[in-house]
């Protein structure tokens, strides 16, 4: 395959910028590519019509002195994101043939800036799941294999796709969405690097809604600096959705290689959880030690509440989930089965429509929020909620950042945790506190396992505080030198 795949973003831009090679002949590489890879089945859509239509649009307009910070970079989109004549499925059955009329904010962003779209990327359906498996179009295969084994890994969830992609040189980037850890789960177990920003930073218009006061979108990308240039492009205040911030954006890429001297880095200890792999917590280690060396300061910190992070998740998403996931009823979107009436429509629709784990957390979500379990359930954990966000804003009187474990593990195989909902629930046990405080946090890859496979870790920031969050990246980044790469089978 060209060497033009290999490239990062930023390496990418730069060539288009001295004329090196064309969009077009980019966009023609990262194609063959992704044609050339369909047994990943990282792509559920493939667009290369339209991708080099725009790659062509492109070289006209950097022949025009008139190029955006993005322009001719062929990207991924997960399929969440709602793309203007495009089918947009969210991986689901019920949204099968859904084809929007409109774009998201995020994807427009990014075409405004010139970018070029690949096509549509794999995911657990409606986001939901962090093993890929869920999707209707079936599961995503990791690049990455263990040493001396053929075994089929999963690269993660619920942006399975996106990390996948990216980690095998199919996109220079890719859109993500992470509600409980979807983007730096995914980016951890496939040697990327992912970062969901503050919650508001990114619009969700225009994106499947999955948990509304959780979900944020942000990149996956091959390095810190590539995900600060995609960051730049998505994020920005929108007045389409009412929980977008009205701050300005600043440039990420300023905050990437600047200095973290004298910074002050949190290490929680109830990070330290209980079947760790001693890999990871030695991962852990590495991070702190070159940070220190970087002239950090680590500080211990306690974050109490961070047991109860994952029931009061496992609640409020479901509940979220209950009510967005309503409007799919047969009439106005998607998919309709027959029935006699009106209330069998509704019935055989969702009941063929909506796959194993949504009408999993449909049903629960439905249980918490009904009279007599509202506030036993749904109502304690907001407080939870309210105490994990506490407990962040107490460490931010100590510390700049916070680091931790992306993950509890490498990535496991696909069909391992998919029969043990709990199981998999539990590899969101360092991400979901981020969603429930609405703080930006980024993973990058950081070192390997002694099966060979990418470990990852995870930087959590302040509110708006991203700027930090990629200074204290870069910073690991540099030190861990990561630049293994999955050995190509596929
Ligand atoms: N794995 C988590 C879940 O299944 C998080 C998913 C996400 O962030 N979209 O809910």
């Amino acid at each position: 395959m060209s060497a033009l795949t290999k490239l990062t973003l930023k390496g990418a831009l730069d060539g288009l910028a001295a004329k090196d090679f064309t969009s077009v002949e980019l966009t023609r590489a990262h194609i063959d590519a992704v044609e050339a890879a369909r047994g990943l089945n990282a792509y559920i859509l493939e667009t290369p019509e339209q991708a080099l239509d725009m790659a062509a649009a492109s070289d006209e307009r950097r022949a025009k002195g008139e190029a955006g910070p993005l322009d001719g970079a062929p990207l991924g989109v997960k399929d969440l994101f709602c793309t203007k004549g495009v089918r947009t499925t969210a991986c689901s059955k019920i949204l099968e043939n859904f084809v929007p009329a409109y774009e998201s904010t995020v994807t427009s962003n990014l075409w405004r800036d010139g970018a070029v779209m690949l096509g549509k990327l794999n995911l657990d359906q409606f986001a939901m799941g962090s093993s890929n498996e869920t999707s209707y179009f079936g599961p995503v295969t990791n690049p990455w294999r263990a040493k001396d084994s053929n075994k089929a890994l999963t690269p993660g969830g619920s942006s399975g796709g996106s990390a996948a992609a990216v980690a095998a040189d199919l996109c220079l980037g890719a859109t993500a969405t992470d509600t409980g850890g979807s983007i730096r789960q995914p980016a951890a177990f496939t040697g990327t690097v992912g970062i969901k920003p503050t919650y508001g930073r990114c619009s969700r218009w225009g994106v499947v809604a999955f948990a509304s006061s959780l979900d944020q979108a942000g990149p996956i990308a091959k390095t810190v600096e590539d995900a600060a240039l995609l960051l730049n492009s998505m994020a920005g205040h929108d007045p389409k959705d009412s929980t977008s911030l009205d701050v300005a954006t600043p440039d990420f890429t300023q905050f990437v290689g600047k200095s973290v001297k004298g910074l002050r880095i949190g290490v929680p200890k109830e990070y330290r959880v209980d079947g760790m792999p001693a890999e990871i917590q030695k991962l852990w280690d590495d991070g702190v030690a070159w940070l220190k060396e970087a002239g950090c300061e680590i500080v211990e910190i306690s974050l109490p509440h961070t047991k109860y992070a994952l029931p009061a998740y496992y609640i409020v998403a479901p509940a979220e989930a209950s009510s967005n996931l309503a409007r799919y009823d047969g009439m106005r979107y998607g998919l309709r089965e027959e029935g006699a009436n009106l209330a069998e429509i509704y019935e055989n629709t969702r009941a063929s429509g909506f796959g194993d784990e949504v009408k999993r957390r449909i049903l629960i979500g439905t249980y918490v929020l009904s009279a007599g379990y509202y506030d036993a359930y749904y109502l304690k954990a907001l407080k939870v909620r309210r105490r994990i966000a506490e407990d962040f804003d107490n460490a931010w009187t100590k510390v700049d950042a916070i680091l931790t474990p992306t993950a509890p593990s490498a990535a496991f195989g696909l069909g391992e945790n998919s029969s043990d909902p709990i199981a998999m629930y539990l590899n969101d046990v360092f991400t979901v506190t981020t969603n429930l405080a609405g703080l930006p946090g980024l993973s990058l890859p950081a070192g390997l396992d002694a099966n060979g496979l990418p470990l990852g870790l995870q930087i959590i920031g302040k509110p708006l505080d991203e700027g930090t969050v990629f200074s204290v990246a870069g910073a690991i980044e540099k030190a861990a030198g990561f630049t293994a790469k999955a050995d190509k089978w596929w």
